[in-house]
């Protein structure tokens, strides 16, 4: 048997975040005008975002999509907020929980700097340095989640109490990822789907001339390829549409290539630095490059 202890890591399903702001408001009405001492102090009313959703459009009309990304204190396991803070200022809890207490880092404006996510927030009435505690002081009153997790209308935010063997096979498994991962930091917030927000997509329409009209030609074969290499396939649907996903947008020259048995091919070149969508390409017998 293991002896591994249990601690809290948030686990955030990008593709099933909606942007509601449910779990920033319930931050809110947690934590403003409410002091829980040993934990945090009040969150000032205005111009705190302890969860704050970004939002991130991709592509061209008329593929475009928009993704929403929850955004927090990590509760890194190397947290460079207690490095800077020095001993008792901010601290590392059993359970992994980071805790900037709220009377020692008085006027402790420097912490603000220190945390590379922008998680720590300034309360000038307060002269305090402030983040999102997982709600520390919930769940050791017996909460089972904190009350994002709680609000969250489509399960885009897990929280889970395991070990950290567990959490690797869950990375693993769900394909997860943190964010700023070259910081070290070694975060406790993960995010599956993490590249509907930081990769793009490559997408297009394939029409094909069906008895002199031009239709949509569904189960096209397309190919994604990259320095001749083929590094990802798919069919065009029923709209003759196909989006490759998870591309990364580093300036990479791409190629895709679309056949289908019945009405030709045709290719179209792409320099990815953002989201694309090619257009509407025409298959052709011979295979002639063309939009249309
Ligand atoms: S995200 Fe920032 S505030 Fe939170 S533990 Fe990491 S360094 Fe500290
Ligand atoms: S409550 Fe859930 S769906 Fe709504 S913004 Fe937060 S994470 Fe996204």
């Amino acid at each position: 048997m293991g002896t591994e202890a249990k601690g809290w890591y948030l686990i955030v399903d990008v593709a099933k975040c909606d942007g509601c702001n449910n779990c920033t408001l319930a931050v809110r009405d947690e934590y403003i005008g409410n002091d829980f001492p040993g934990y945090s102090a009040a969150q000032p009313k205005h111009g705190h975002q302890w969860i704050r959703i970004q939002r991130r459009v991709r592509g061209d009309v008329p593929m475009v999509d928009a993704a929403y990304l929850p955004r927090t204190c990590n509760h890194c396991d190397a947290a460079p907020c207690i490095a800077a803070g020095g001993p008792g200022v901010v601290r590392k809890r059993d359970d992994g929980i980071v805790i900037i207490d709220p009377e020692r880092a008085k006027g402790r404006r420097d912490l603000v700097a220190s945390c590379p996510y922008g998680a720590i927030w300034w309360n000038e009435e307060r002269q305090l340095p402030q983040h999102w505690t997982f709600d520390a002081h919930l769940l050791d009153q017996g909460a089972t989640v904190p009350r994002c997790a709680g609000v969250c209308p489509t399960g885009a935010i897990r929280a889970v109490k395991v070990t950290p063997t567990e959490i690797a096979n869950v990375v693993e498994r769900e394909q997860l990822r943190v964010l700023e991962p070259a910081l070290g930091t070694h975060p406790r917030v993960y995010y599956r789907n993490l590249h509907r927000f930081d990769r793009a997509f490559v997408g297009g329409t394939v029409l094909g001339d069906v008895s002199g009209v031009v239709e949509c030609i569904g189960g096209a074969q397309v190919s994604l390829c990259k320095d001749k290499r083929t590094v990802a396939e798919a069919k065009t649907d029923f709209f003759g549409e196909f989006k490759f996903d998870g591309v990364p947008a580093d300036g990479g020259a791409y190629s895709v290539w679309i056949t289908h048995p019945d009405f030709g091919e045709t290719h179209a070149d792409v320099t990815l630095s953002d989201s694309v969508y090619l257009g509407r390409l025409m298959l052709r017998a011979g295979g002639a490059s063309a939009g249309v």
